[in-house]
């Protein structure tokens, strides 16, 4: 069994139990129920968060309503410097808040700590971009007229976010909600609810108003709680990271109040080595878009493509890295990957590598769990000889398993990776210039990696498309998402 005795935290105030964080003050569910949060590395407790209901969930959205009509008169550069010094904090506790990740979320320590800078990142990002909310003169078309658009922020925002980033997933919403003036109740993965408190209590020391920030907490009332956020009519707007499935029925439950959305939801991407590409930047960029925290990203590629000329020596290559692998608690000395989240991620990421060798796929490594280790544990795996009929071809696996797909044309790459019903990030490695245009432009996805297997970046716009969902986080685009651009028309001139 991993070693999961979480070292001390040098900020035990850090750690919160019990308690959401509503309207500046810790509070208990109204009810009192609390439910309990385990380490997916051995199953024990760590500890319980308030359950909160419709009526608690209503409280935090009245107590954002109550903060919003002072927080949007604050400048561009008030709120800013409130984002700096959030970022500040959270740099300055990278350690602490690197631990908690770890310890609900199974990610080794060194990649927890990789979490908390990208996270922060949004923080300092969008507190450069705050102040550069300008909007534009526009040249009017009817004589004595002049036309001009301010950017006001959207209002009170609902946000709900995964496990699999306790912190970036948050801050990538509540960065630019702040910079844009909104206030917010955030709903915390029930799986990982103790890094979004303690970045409350960080937002507490950066000097963030009241009732700007809230953070609320919930596992068997999650739907309640959902439904509570997208039919409140002083909530305009709600912005969902998670499955298809859910964002669908948010969408759905969204529709009476016609509110502002974005949804970043799930992915199946396409990964493609072409023959002409240089094998070792191929061969690095699959292992870290496809085995980074375990295959549970989002943009994770799911099915990795490789041409007939090149197939045989980048699954040897590839696989002698896998077989390199350590698994075991993220705390432990030398680890490089952890456990899955839950037992029921392991039931798919087992169904998936039997299914694939019902079909005639071939585990070349791995494909089995790690009782020894614990439930949660799954062997990184590679398979070759992965055909489209296979359910790896078209369901997100959300775990470590690789499954190599042989292809002879780029027209029938292309066709392939398209015929996906989600279109989040696309990747392919090639060295023709003209290639890796076309390839690019004619890849369905929001995102496209082009001789890289990372593209997460707070600079960059994320997002996807069709049933990956819509609206774009980070950049500035990720800022437009939570405001009205409001045009005026003086006339009489
Ligand atoms: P999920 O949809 O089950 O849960 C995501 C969040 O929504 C959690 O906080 C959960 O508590 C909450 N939730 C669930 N049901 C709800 C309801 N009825 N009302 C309100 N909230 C509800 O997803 P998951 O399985 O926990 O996360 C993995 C999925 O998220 C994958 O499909 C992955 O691709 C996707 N994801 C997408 C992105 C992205 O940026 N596109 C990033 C990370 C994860």
């Amino acid at each position: 069994m991993p070693n999961q005795n979480i070292p001390p935290l040098k900020d035990p105030s850090l750690f919160k139990q019990n308690v959401a964080y509503v309207n500046g003050e810790w509070v208990k569910a109204k009810s009192g129920k609390t439910f309990e949060v385990q380490d997916p590395s051995t199953g024990k407790l760590i500890g319980t968060c308030p359950e909160f209901d419709k009526a608690d969930t209503d409280n935090a959205i009245a107590t954002a309503a109550a903060a919003f009509p002072s927080f949007r008169q604050t400048t561009a550069r008030q709120r800013a410097r409130m984002l700096h010094k959030w970022y500040q904090l959270m740099m300055d506790n990278q350690e602490d808040l690197a631990k908690l990740i770890t310890w609900e979320n199974g990610k080794p320590l060194a990649d927890a700590k990789g979490e908390v800078a990208y996270a922060a990142g949004f923080f300092e990002w969008f507190s450069e971009e705050a102040p550069r909310a300008d909007g534009d003169t526009i040249p009017a078309s009817i004589p004595g007229n002049r036309v001009f658009t301010i950017k006001e922020p959207v209002g009170v925002c609902g946000l709900i976010t995964p496990w699999n980033f306790p912190a970036a997933m948050i801050t990538r919403k509540i960065g630019p909600a702040i910079a844009a003036g909104c206030t917010v109740v955030a709903k915390s993965p029930g799986e990982t609810p103790f890094t979004s408190l303690a970045l409350a209590e960080l937002a507490d020391r950066a000097g963030i108003p009241k009732g700007v920030v809230n953070v609320i907490s919930a596992l068997s009332n999650t739907a309640e709680v959902g439904e509570a956020l997208t039919s409140s009519q002083t909530v305009r707007k709600v912005s969902f990271t998670g499955s298809t499935a859910v964002g669908k029925l948010l969408m759905k439950q969204s529709a009476d109040t016609l509110k502002k959305l974005s949804f970043e939801l799930g992915g199946n991407a396409p990964f493609i080595v072409f023959d002409d590409a240089d094998l070792d930047i191929a061969v690095a960029g699959a292992l870290a878009s496809k085995f980074r925290s375990s295959g549970q990203t989002c943009v994770c590629a799911n099915r990795i493509y490789i041409q007939e000329g090149i197939y045989d020596k980048f699954a040897s290559a590839f696989a002698e890295k896998v077989k390199g692998f350590k698994v075991g608690g993220g705390y432990d000395e030398g680890v490089t990957h952890g456990p899955l989240i839950h037992d029921r991620a392991i039931t798919k990421v087992d169904a998936h590598v039997r299914d694939a060798e019902k079909k005639g796929g071939k585990v070349i490594v791995g494909g089995n769990k790690m009782p020894k280790l614990g439930s949660n544990f799954f062997e990184p795996t590679v398979i070759t000889g992965m055909n489209k009929n296979m359910q790896l071809a078209s369901e997100e696996t959300f775990g470590p398993v690789a499954g190599l797909f042989p292809f002879e044309t780029e027209k029938e790459v292309v066709d392939m990776a398209n015929s996906a019903e989600v279109g989040l990030a696309g990747y392919f490695f090639s060295r023709d210039l003209q290639r890796c245009y076309r390839v690019a432009e004619a890849l369905e996805t929001g995102m496209v990696g082009v001789n890289t297997g990372l593209i997460s970046d707070p600079a960059a716009p994320f997002g996807g498309v069709k049933l990956s969902g819509f609206g774009r986080e980070g950049s500035k685009y990720g800022m437009s998402e939570y405001q009205i651009t409001k045009m005026v028309t003086l006339g009489g001139m």
